[in-house]
């Protein structure tokens, strides 16, 4: 038996009732097999008790029993926060906020004996527990007695609604008990695994459970990233239009319109630009569909390479997407394009979800019968109900904002369009094969002539003072600045400036210039009609979210300040403070910080001194963050990795790579005796869906 051939449904092991199916379901486990690859995220010797007296003291994590003696509430009134509060074996009184799960309050119950497990830190008084893990005491614990015997590594699964711990355990290893007669067929070929010296398969996933020592889990663990890797890159390199020409006819593209447009400009396109615009040239000129990165540090002028490459295929009777992640940036596009391209007469239309249903209907009208011959907009683009007549280009901008699959939803819209992903954002080029197949990319390096680099200041925020002056001097000298904060509205739970407040205040700090507020909870015209005074002027600061994190555009902006600067992450602050410095006027970004600097926060902060240059701030982002969330795969759960890490394990990712090219260069179809269990895994239960194997980047 294979792992994946376990379809069996949950609901049919005993012990598992209905509330534990919804609960599992919503982990994304209906089968058996599922259920065993649930990997736990952690394990924990509970048989080492650490109370939180010793905890404190030593910083180590709380592993204990404690009595829940307290249900409070906190926070706002309309949506308050559970905290319980418990007191240890010792005596010793803790609390643990339960943010987001109001659900704690009816599984631990009042005078409720508990397992917990999670480091104390002395704060606002007491102590407090903020990540912690609560089950019930091990069987056979007698209220107030040390912990004691409670077997060996215990797995901390990752739960979902009222599942806990021991829960998820029993029912794992009644999976075991009642659907794993004999032990699970290996799946790798012999000779890679002895290569490798890999555990078999059904002895890796039974430690990845229950582990004797934290030594078998290591290697256990290391099994299981080599056959995730080797998975995935057995689907990666068998897809079918991996090398295979699409079988379009190479066509020359007419360029006039192009010509006019470039005369038109007011400045001369970079040496960078004018290249990446020649190889997107080559691509959709050529039989095969393109798949190309463009990246361009913040303010390198990556728009307009979208529209002039897209010109030559508007020209020739096609319809072109530009897809931005947000309504704010896809409307500035929407109105660049407009000024840009109308007097060409490209027809351009703009295209979100808040769209009224009146003009929405006329527009995918006119999209479908191909009236419109450009079309910007947000992930609405990709919405049911657009249809193309024939969409030849799609540009993503942002990209990275995007999960694998929204890019793939639009490309489907077409019949293999031609693909242009921009970001600001690198990624690392091993992702990129990964991932993407051959994904070629383009490079952005020289900025637009006259640009100044951009000043960068740290304040402490007690010293804010002497930034509103510096900022004063500019307003007063005709200049724009924005301010931005890490929330909206102020906050009981947080002690953070937010924007609304901030934007009062600002007010009156700077008399005689009108202060705007944007962030994402205002309606659409609002957002439109504050952009619209500040790009035009009439608004001189524009209080904001990180919503103009991205994209935004207002060449006579020259402060940014950033307060909070440090709850903000690397790729935010980069993007922030690359929204002024777009002309040839000298800018200038404040970083201000609260007291409490976290490690990271430093780091951060110390980054952002240090360099303007975004490819090296996306390498230490890289480090900080670590690479799992760069392309947008995880948020889509699409890759399905639960072990491997894709930037961590690149050393074996390579190596799969290249013992698999080998392998599939000589015998294909796995039909060699030594690959027998390949050809049944992939025959019978392939461990990635076709959507991978059909992935267009
Ligand atoms: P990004 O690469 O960050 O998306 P944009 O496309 O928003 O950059 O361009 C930043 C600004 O630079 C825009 O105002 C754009 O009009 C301007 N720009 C683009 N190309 C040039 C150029 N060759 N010379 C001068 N300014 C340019
Ligand atoms: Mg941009």
């Amino acid at each position: 038996m294979l792992l994946g051939e376990l379809t069996v449904s949950v609901a049919r092991l005993k012990g598992a009732g209905p509330a534990a199916v919804r609960d599992l379901g919503k982990l994304g486990i209906t089968t058996v097999a599922q259920l065993l690859e649930h990997l736990p995220r952690d394990h924990v010797n509970r048989r080492d008790e650490v109370t939180l007296r010793q905890a404190l003291a030593s910083g180590r994590a709380a592993n204990t029993v404690a009595r829940i003696v307290v249900h409070s509430h906190f926070g706002p009134p309309h949506r308050p926060t559970l905290k319980l509060h418990i007191i240890d074996r010792e005596g010793t009184p803790a609390e643990l906020p339960c943010f987001n799960r109001p659900f704690l309050e009816k599984t631990w119950p009042l005078n409720a004996w508990v397992w917990i497990y999670g480091i104390p830190e002395a704060k606002y008084g007491s102590l407090q527990i903020a990540a912690f893990e609560l089950d019930l005491p091990p069987p056979g614990h007698e209220p107030g007695a040390p912990l004691g015997a409670g077997g060996t590594l215990v797995p901390l699964y990752p739960l979902a609604g009222t599942l806990n711990q021991t829960g998820v355990a029993r029912l794992v290893a009644q999976a075991w008990h009642d659907y794993v007669p004999e032990p699970l067929e290996d799946e790798l070929p012999p000779e890679y695994t002895a290569l490798h010296h890999l555990y078999p398969l059904d002895r890796a996933l039974r430690i990845l459970h229950r582990p004797e020592s934290p030594q078998v889990l290591a290697e256990a663990r290391r099994t299981w990233i080599h056959r995730e890797l080797f998975h995935l890159q057995t689907a990666v390199l068998r897809r079918p239009n991996a090398l295979k020409a699409a079988g379009r006819v190479a066509q020359v593209l007419p360029k006039t319109v192009r010509k006019h447009f470039i005369e038109r400009l007011p400045f001369a396109l970079t040496p960078d630009q004018a290249t990446v615009v020649a190889e997107i040239d080559a691509d959709l000129e050529s039989e095969r569909p393109m798949a190309r990165l463009l990246q361009g540090d913040v303010g390198s002028g990556k728009t307009l390479v979208a529209f002039l490459s897209a010109l030559p295929l508007i020209e020739a009777g096609h319809q072109c997407a530009l897809m931005a992640p947000t309504e704010l940036l896809a409307l500035q596009h929407a109105e660049n394009a407009a000024k840009l391209l109308d007097p060409l007469g490209v027809k351009i239309a703009f295209l979100s979800g808040n769209l009224k249903a009146a003009g929405r209907n006329l527009l995918l009208k006119e999209l479908a019968e191909g009236r419109i011959d450009f079309v910007v907009g947000t992930h609405a683009l990709f919405s049911e109900g657009v249809e193309f007549q024939s969409l030849r280009y799609v540009v993503i901008d942002e990209q990275h904002r995007f999960g694998v699959i929204q890019r793939q939803a639009l490309t489907r819209k077409g019949s293999d369009p031609d693909l242009l992903l921009m970001s600001a954002t690198p990624i690392p080029r091993t992702l990129a094969l990964t991932a993407f197949g051959d994904l070629r990319t383009s490079v952005i390096r020289t900025m637009p002539l006259g640009r100044k680099p951009i000043v960068t200041h740290t304040n402490k925020m007690s010293n804010q003072a002497k930034v509103y002056d510096f900022v004063r001097k500019e307003l007063e000298s005709g200049r724009q600045a924005y301010f931005v904060y890490p929330l909206i509205e102020a906050s009981e739970a947080l002690d953070l400036k937010d924007a609304a407040s901030m934007a009062e205040h600002l007010a009156e700090v700077f008399p005689g210039h009108r202060v705007g507020l944007i962030h994402s909870r205002l309606e659409d015209d609002d957002k439109r009609s504050v952009m619209e005074d500040f790009s035009r002027g009439r608004v001189s600061v524009l209080v904001a979210t990180s919503v103009v994190e991205v994209g935004v555009d207002v060449a006579n902006a020259t402060c940014m300040v950033i307060e909070h600067a440090e709850r903000f992450g690397l790729s935010a602050l980069h993007q922030l403070r690359g929204r002024v410095g777009r002309s040839d006027l000298q800018s200038y970004c404040f970083l201000v910080y609260g007291e409490n600097l976290t490690e990271d926060g430093k780091t951060r902060i110390r980054v952002m001194m240090e360099t303007t240059d975004g490819f090296r701030i996306a390498e230490e982002d890289l480090k900080l963050r670590g690479p799992g969330d760069i392309a947008g795969m995880k948020q889509s759960g699409f890759l399905k990795l639960k072990a491997a890490d894709l930037g961590r394990d690149l050393d074996i990712l390579i190596g799969c790579r290249e013992y698999l090219t080998t392998l599939l260069a000589r015998d294909p179809g796995f039909m060699e005796p030594g690959q027998s269990n390949l050809r049944k895994l992939w025959s019978k239960c392939p461990p990635f869906s076709d959507e991978l194997v059909a992935l267009q980047p």
